[in-house]
């Protein structure tokens, strides 16, 4: 079975321990399925402000390889400061014998939210001035699609330069909104759309928001939306599920999290958070993008319009290439066709 562990940060901090008995200086057992998560765990009525009182690992007993004995290894931490809710959603594109899946989460520190919303909604407001923002739902396939598909309630009536005004306003709309706005990018490339694929691009994002995010003492809460609802069986796929226990069952899950309390990873509908327009519009710009590279076409949705993210993107050698940029970092990422 192929690792479920894709990233482990180079500069991850430590690495080895020193046998309290023998001397033996020994690497830490970072990818060890223990029996248990090493995640923390938090009372039923957890508050993140009003009631933010939480159990977590401070040490561990780790066995010496040489000599058996165990040596306490103490977990490193960081004071707990706000919980960063990101919401994410994919988008996936095909082309011949090769597959890109993008996973785009995207949120702001919750004092933010208000104005951010605020925001998003005068731009829909500007794409519809008759109808109320929180009425219908920006969904970018809904605003590209030339025919065909679900009724929309405002895209119907938009003629082609319409929409294509409509596009450029929320470009403009994310582009100002980027100083507030968390946006983690993640580009994982198949020759097909796999689980695996899809395991390992969510979980290499979730190592990589840790790693960013948990050394400020700022805890990621993740909600992917889910469109199993609709068929009657919310949560995430069992496989999913089941990787991302394995990983939080790890030293290195435990180590990322640096004592901060990192919830589960949930699902929700797309009407449950505007948030969800927002990683939507990401996803699909993201995705189009490149798959206009393979197509050998200029992007007509600038994925520079995004701004400052953090991205994450799987190399032909099968490395992870991570940084925050402007713009895809399409040679970092290596193998992509250079634009037209
Ligand atoms: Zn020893």
């Amino acid at each position: 079975m192929k690792s479920i562990f894709p990233f482990i940060p180079a500069d991850l901090e430590p690495r080895t321990l020193v046998c309290g008995k023998c001397r033996h200086e020994f690497a830490l057992p970072l990818t060890k399925r223990y029996g248990h998560k090493l995640s923390h765990v938090q009372p039923l009525d957890f508050h993140p402000v009003n009631n933010n009182v939480y159990w977590h690992l401070h040490s561990l007993g780790i066995p010496c390889p040489k000599c058996r004995e165990n040596t306490q290894f103490l977990l490193p931490e960081t004071p707990f400061k706000v919980v960063l809710p990101l919401y994410g959603d994919e988008a996936c594109r095909q082309k011949e014998a090769r597959c890109v899946y993008v996973l785009a989460f995207v949120g702001s520190d919750p004092r933010l939210e208000h104005a951010v919303r605020q925001e998003w909604d005068a731009m829909k407001t500007n794409i519809a001035p008759a109808q109320p923002p929180a009425s219908w739902r920006l969904h970018m396939k809904e605003l590209w699609k030339t025919s065909g598909g679900r009724r929309h309630p405002v895209f119907d009536s938009l003629t082609r330069e319409q929409r294509v005004a409509a596009t450029k306003k929320i470009a403009d709309c994310y582009h100002s909104l980027n100083d507030r706005v968390f946006s983690f990018i993640a580009v994982y490339r198949a020759p097909k759309l796999s689980r695996a694929t899809k395991q390992q691009a969510l979980l290499s994002a979730l190592a990589y928001m840790l790693e960013r995010l948990c050394p400020r003492g700022t805890a990621p809460k993740i909600t992917l939306e889910s469109d199993q609802f609709a068929a009657g069986r919310p949560g995430m796929s069992y496989g999913t599920a089941h990787a991302l226990e394995e990983f939080q069952r790890s030293l290195l899950y435990a180590i990322l999290c640096r004592g901060l309390p990192v919830e589960d990873i949930a699902v929700a509908r797309a009407t449950e958070s505007f948030w969800f327009e927002l990683a939507d519009y990401v996803a699909y710009v993201v995705a189009r993008a490149c798959l206009r590279r393979w197509q050998g076409t200029a992007p007509d949705l600038d994925p520079n319009t995004l701004g400052k993210a953090f991205w994450i993107g799987n190399q032909p050698g099968g490395n992870l290439f991570c940084d925050r940029c402007e713009g895809v970092p399409w040679e970092k990422f290596g193998g992509w066709p250079t634009t037209p």
